[in-house]
């Protein structure tokens, strides 16, 4: 298993099988109707080069090049690889799971030197009809960190929107080295950012 910058175990050998599978798959996810990918429990698996979600790498430092499929595999990072699974929960409940790795070049603001952050998730939605379900759900019942987030149900839904807000999300807003060269007195030491459901946090807020 390989190290990055970060400290981040990356589960390289074990996600494998499954990475060339994403690579069979190169290119922007199509448009799919988000309802039947559920409860047909579809399933794709792709990657794309990370340089195609312009929201996620405006403000970043560049992003490796990536423009085909063998450049991919020599050089991982710049690389989004994801997979969307449909299913019903006890039959009658659409649900999609996302699973997303990526390598996102960041820039370390305690030595302000590259910084390399893996993101490796996977996250669960409730697919739902409308909008005000959604908004009436969230009010009727508090949040919490078991409760799947929600997606409105739409014949052209876009993964890689999903995708790239994941992303998006999962960035730090202030990242560090978690073994910054940069020296720093022990009181000003800060755990490096760790990837925490924004909305958990919410729920947090919500609670108090
Ligand atoms: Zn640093």
């Amino acid at each position: 298993m390989a190290v990055d910058q970060t400290g981040a175990v990356r589960p390289w050998e074990e996600d494998r099988p499954w990475r060339a599978a994403c690579l069979a798959n190169w290119g922007m996810p199509k448009l799919i109707d988000l309802r039947r990918f559920a409860s047909e429990s579809q399933r794709v698996d792709g990657a794309f080069a990370i340089r195609r979600l312009v929201r996620l790498i405006e403000g970043l430092p560049e992003q490796p090049l990536v423009r085909e499929v063998s450049a991919a595999v020599a050089q991982e990072p710049g690389v989004v690889w994801f997979s969307l699974l449909g299913q019903m929960q006890l039959g009658r409940k659409p649900q999609v799971v996302l699973k997303v790795q990526a390598q996102i070049r960041l820039t370390c603001q305690r030595c302000m030197q590259p910084l390399t952050y893996t993101v490796d998730e996977s996250v669960l939605f409730d697919v739902v009809r409308q909008e005000s379900a959604l908004k009436d759900a969230n009010d009727a019942e508090p949040l919490d960190l078991d409760t799947p987030e929600e997606l409105v149900a739409d014949t052209r839904f876009d993964i890689g929107q999903l995708i790239e807000d994941q992303l998006i999300l999962a960035v730090p807003y202030v990242p560090k080295h978690s073994n910054c060269s940069a020296a720093v007195s022990p009181a000003e030491e800060e755990p490096v950012a760790t990837r925490v459901s924004p909305f958990g946090s919410l729920a947090a807020l919500k609670g108090r």
